[in-house]
């Protein structure tokens, strides 16, 4: 193996950049994004009540408030929309726990009436414990 470019290392120099060996990857990569402005989505807004303006309170852009109420609005309806349908999710989940109350109430009741001797939340949990494990 003949090369006019040894290195010390043992390695040589491929004679093209890794990029343009492989065109078709490289075309796959080929569009890069660039911004001259960094982008704001005006989340929060300062209003100056003497001006009557309202402004981006991150890049101090003047903003329409017609336009902030109407966004405003529509997050404090998405919000109540979430609020509600958690206050229905809690409900249910509290529906729920009171019957697995009332379900293990007839269960001991069940046991006692089998002549099961009254078991301790201990020994209840090591029951279920073992049930589980299939043991
Ligand atoms: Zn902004």
């Amino acid at each position: 193996m003949s090369t006019d470019d040894e290195s010390p290392d043992n390695l040589r120099k491929l004679p093209l950049p890794v990029a343009q060996l492989r065109p078709k990857e490289s075309a796959l990569y080929s569009v890069t994004v660039q911004r001259d402005v960094e982008f704001c989505d005006h989340a929060r807004a300062t209003v100056d009540d003497v001006a009557r303006t309202v402004r981006c309170a991150a890049c101090k852009a003047l903003l329409d408030p017609m336009d902030r109420l109407i966004r405003m609005a529509k997050d404090y309806d998405r919000r109540r929309r979430d609020y509600d349908n958690l206050v229905t999710e809690i409900k249910a989940q509290r529906e729920r726990i009171a019957m697995l109350e009332r379900m293990e109430t007839n269960a001991r009741a069940r046991l006692r009436r089998l002549g099961v001797p009254r078991l301790e939340d201990w020994q209840l949990d090591q029951l279920i414990k073992r049930e589980a494990d299939g043991k």
